[in-house]
């Protein structure tokens, strides 16, 4: 689909060297100022096609070598000629004096990159064939330098970094929709993208904090709307646990196979009950696959009967199991969480019964996670709120690994769980105007989420309780003035 993103005006130039040395190792090219005047103006929608003061264009030559790159002008280029640097040139297949053509170009808007796959190697031989670059610090440089900016596939980049000049070829371009990552031919770089580094096998380039890069690219800039979804406080939290569990999957099998890092397939949620860890767990769950995760609880899963659970933990494995025997790679993530997990992963031998029924069921659980014959499309997330209590062995790398505390909200977080829980009754005018959440939740310190939510309740029980009359509870009753005030949400404080 060549044709998309080109506007219609195309003029015949003749390459010429960079004009001068300094401007050698930059990305841009350069044409005269009447010809760049004539680029700026040119196509249907202008606008468009400024970047700064710069203009995007893809030089086209025949055999389809194309280049998208930004052009400035400059006073030592001559009309119609298109000054482009030795690695431009070398990429085109052009040399000066040869003729080409120029074309317009609209980039792409609607899209950025996703995932760039970058290989990296020096312009020159160097002396220093040992480097190590750094993944975390060479992304934000690049996406510092080259926001905005259109990549192709293929396509050469020259780059100076710490003093030394590379180039880099980008080598693979994914932009996710909502479900996939699809591979495309050009994109945008914005903060958002993702950046992969490869070093080109005779460069002796060691890529290190390739894993930190990842983390920290992707998922940083995305907001999730917790409120909408009932969860008040916790913003860290939940992005913590969706980049952990959810990052990875997004991208197919032959990206994350590259990075040689498993996909996390277990994590542990922890801390106070009533916090929000089911709620939470519950939502990411609901986010990643449209349907609701299994939930289980220790205490049920534990049967009376010898064998019969670890038949139960068994069961819950069935569907991800089957799915994954028809779809393989194209499985959905199974979402199985584990409510109250210490209940059955006690440590090994300290169950009360010495009967070692416990040790059987934990071992169940991490043959499915951790086994030979492992599931690969399972996320098991674990709550408990005695991380003390629980099996060591459930918590190695490979299982339970990623740990995240779930602590008492602060003030903040108190009152966005008190907006919520009073949300419905202030859309349909039962809180009284008198009620301060502000303040409540400044009179709440150590409470949990759910004990707000049961000062709600109560607040409400003293509202319905003033409209009842009790010498004559035939009377009708009068809906719609029932108010919760603020001496009621005083009172729910005060049980
Ligand atoms: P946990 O699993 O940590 O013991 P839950 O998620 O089961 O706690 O919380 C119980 C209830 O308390 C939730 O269903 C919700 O109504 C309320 N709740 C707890 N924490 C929050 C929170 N952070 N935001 C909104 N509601 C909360």
């Amino acid at each position: 689909n060549l044709d998309q993103g080109f506007g219609h005006n195309s003029s015949t130039m003749i390459v010429v060297n960079t004009p001068s040395q300094e401007l050698a190792f930059t990305n841009f090219a350069y044409c005269s100022a009447s010809d760049f005047r004539k680029f700026a103006i040119r196509g249907s929608n202008p606008a468009q096609v400024i970047v700064g003061d710069s203009v995007v264009l893809p030089l086209v030559y025949p055999l389809f070598a194309l280049l998208y790159i930004q052009i400035l002008h400059h006073s030592n280029v001559s009309d119609g000629q298109i000054a482009l640097n030795a690695v431009q040139r070398r990429h085109t297949k052009v040399s000066a004096g040869d003729q080409i053509s120029v074309i317009t170009f609209f980039p792409p808007t609607t899209f950025s990159l996703a995932l760039l796959t970058l290989e990296l190697d020096y312009v020159k031989a160097k002396a220093n064939r040992n480097e190590e670059l750094d993944a975390v610090v060479l992304a934000q440089h690049l996406q510092k330098k080259f926001s905005n900016q259109v990549m192709t596939i293929g396509q050469k980049v020259l780059f100076e970094f710490l003093g030394t000049n590379y180039i880099f070829t980008v080598n693979q371009a994914l932009v996710e929709d909502e479900e996939k990552a699809n591979a495309i031919e050009r994109g945008i770089i914005t903060n958002d993208t993702y950046i992969v580094f490869e070093a080109a096998s005779s460069s002796g380039i060691k890529i290190i904090n390739q894993r930190e890069a990842a983390s920290s690219n992707i998922f940083r800039q995305k907001n999730f709307d917790l409120q909408n979804l009932g969860i008040g406080g916790l913003g860290e939290e939940f992005t913590q646990i969706f980049r952990r569990a959810f990052a990875s999957r997004i991208f197919p099998p032959h990206v994350t196979n590259k990075m040689g890092i498993k996909h996390v397939k277990g994590m542990l949620l922890y801390g106070p009950p009533g916090t929000g860890k089911t709620l939470m767990a519950r939502q990411i769950g609901k986010l990643l696959n449209g349907r609701e995760p299994k939930i289980v609880n220790g205490p049920e899963v534990l049967s009376k009967y010898v064998g019969e659970t670890e038949k139960n933990v068994r069961d819950l494995f069935a569907d991800a199991e089957q799915d994954q025997r028809a779809r393989g790679d194209q499985s959905d993530l199974h979402v199985i969480i584990f409510d109250e997990i210490d209940a059955i992963c006690k440590s090994r031998g300290s169950t009360r019964d010495g009967t070692g029924v416990h040790d059987g069921i934990v071992n169940q659980l991490l043959t499915k996670i951790d086994g030979v014959e492992a599931l690969n499309n399972v996320l098991l997330i674990g709550m408990t709120n005695r991380k003390d209590l629980l099996d060591e062995a459930l918590l190695r790398p490979g299982r339970l690994e990623v740990l995240v505390e779930i602590n008492l909200p602060d003030e903040n977080g108190r009152l966005q769980i008190l907006q919520i829980h009073t949300n419905k009754m202030k859309e349909n005018s039962f809180l009284a105007a008198d009620v301060n959440l502000q303040e409540l939740a400044a009179r709440t310190r150590n409470y949990s989420g759910a004990e707000l939510e049961g000062v709600v309740k109560s607040a409400v029980s003293f509202a319905y309780n003033r409209q009842i009359n009790m010498d004559d509870l035939t009377k009708p009753l009068d809906e719609e003035n029932i108010k919760v005030t603020m001496n009621d949400f005083l009172n729910g404080l005060q049980e």
